[in-house]
């Protein structure tokens, strides 16, 4: 039994599907050539890299000229902030953002404000969502940018991006958004949503890792954050990742195909495990329910443990999951997404976050549903914060002498 692998990490990473990997193997071997040079070899890596921002443009509904591939989600991220902040500066200085960002972002962000740029970061509420009319009242005369991530990768919410797009272009600004967890997951629309700028990564959606895309609206003006070489119409320098946006090419057009069918499939094997869970006692689900929520997110907090004994045990029976970001689990601090959406640190420290994909079956889940509420029980037994808790409520039950 302990012999089963469960894989439930899909918004930390992705395995490359078959039919990807298939269509990459050629440009690592044979098709090798350099795409600007002038010879025949290089024809076919040319042509390769314009399938590709074709699949991603007709995903994404937006134009292939738009498409800019890059070295990942963070990459996308840094350049459209900083190209953005740079390249509008002498409009003004003033960046809104949210409290609930990838560190891609918010890191961005700081080094941003250490460089003359102030950034204003919104609170959410208790599920995760921004208010419409928190980020209307800080949009001011100097601001130049809103960036508000499509859905956040610990609670699984997804943000009311069309309004807020809206709202950006009433007020003439810029509209950025992360869009690393739900490319390939949900349906978009960059025009229709009002979308200026989108970072997306493909090992998030079973290509490989190391390639992203930002779109950028045409008519938009951006400085480069890579300089060097011409590539990328001059905006984006570097010898072309060829095999990884072959892959990124393949992935993306795949995801579209399979999104309606798999999402019904996501959704009821995430409601099943989150409706298992929430039988365990003092057990709390994070993040909204319903189609709020990414199909494949499950986010817990179990009160009176800690989330890094959970992953050990876990991982001993098998099971490979998260708590908190996965940048983050290799620390103690607790998530500044739990904080931001108003846990106390304590009960932040005891998450976890579960995200189903592909490979994930009903007999994972029915797995996974037998194996925790023992861990948990094994957990709490040792933990001095729950028998001091079990203390005080034998004291309240007790009837009054
Ligand atoms: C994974 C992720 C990123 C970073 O993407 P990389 O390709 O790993 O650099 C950025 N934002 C979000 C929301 C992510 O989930």
């Amino acid at each position: 039994m302990n012999e089963q692998r469960v894989y439930l990490d899909h918004s930390a990473t992705t395995y490359i599907k078959p039919q990807v990997f298939d269509e990459m193997l050629p440009y690592l071997t044979t098709h090798y050539g350099n795409p600007s040079s002038i010879y025949s070899l290089s024809r076919a890596t040319e042509n390769a890299i314009d399938q590709a921002r074709e699949r991603v443009a007709k995903a994404l509904h937006a134009d292939k000229n738009e498409i800019f591939f890059t070295g990942g989600g963070s990459e996308a991220d840094n350049w459209a902030l900083k190209g953005i902040a740079f390249a509008n500066k002498h409009r003004g200085n003033h960046i809104i953002t949210t409290k609930i960002e990838h560190h891609a972002i918010l890191h961005t962000c700081e080094f941003l404000e250490k460089n003359g740029f102030e950034v204003t970061y919104l609170p959410v509420d208790s599920e995760g969502f921004i208010n419409l009319d928190e980020l209307r009242q800080a949009i001011t005369g100097k601001t130049i940018l809103v960036s508000v991530m499509f859905a956040n990768n610990e609670i699984g919410t997804i943000e009311p991006i069309k309004e807020i797009g809206k709202i950006c272009h009433e007020k003439k600004v810029l509209f950025h958004t992360d869009a690393v967890q739900a490319v390939g997951h949900v349906p978009i629309d960059v025009k229709a949503m009002n979308i200026d700028l989108l970072s997306l990564a493909a090992h998030k959606f079973y290509g490989p890792k190391g390639v992203g895309v930002l779109y950028i609206r045409k008519g938009i003006k951006i400085e480069n954050l890579i300089h060097g070489g011409g590539q990328e119409r001059n905006k984006r320098a570097g010898t072309e990742n060829i095999a990884g946006i072959v892959g990124l090419g393949k992935a993306i057009e795949l995801a579209q195909e399979e999104m309606d069918a798999e999402n019904k499939r996501l959704t009821y094997l995430r409601d099943k495990l989150i409706n298992g869970l929430s039988r365990i006692p003092y057990t709390k689900v994070n993040g909204p329910v319903g189609n709020k929520r990414m199909p494949g997110n499950v986010n817990v907090c179990f009160r009176f443990i800690e989330g890094e004994s959970l992953l050990l045990l876990l991982d001993s029976k098998g099971i490979s999951a998260s708590s908190g970001s996965a940048c983050t689990s290799g620390s103690l601090d607790p998530s500044h997404v739990l904080l931001a959406i108003g846990l106390p640190h304590e009960i932040a420290h005891g998450s976890l976050r579960l995200t189903l994909g592909s490979s994930t079956t009903e007999q994972d889940i029915d797995y996974t549903l037998r194996v925790l509420p023992e861990i948990v029980q094994r957990l709490r037994d040792m933990s001095p914060l729950w028998h001091t808790f079990l203390e005080k409520q034998e004291n309240v039950s007790k009837p009054a002498v």
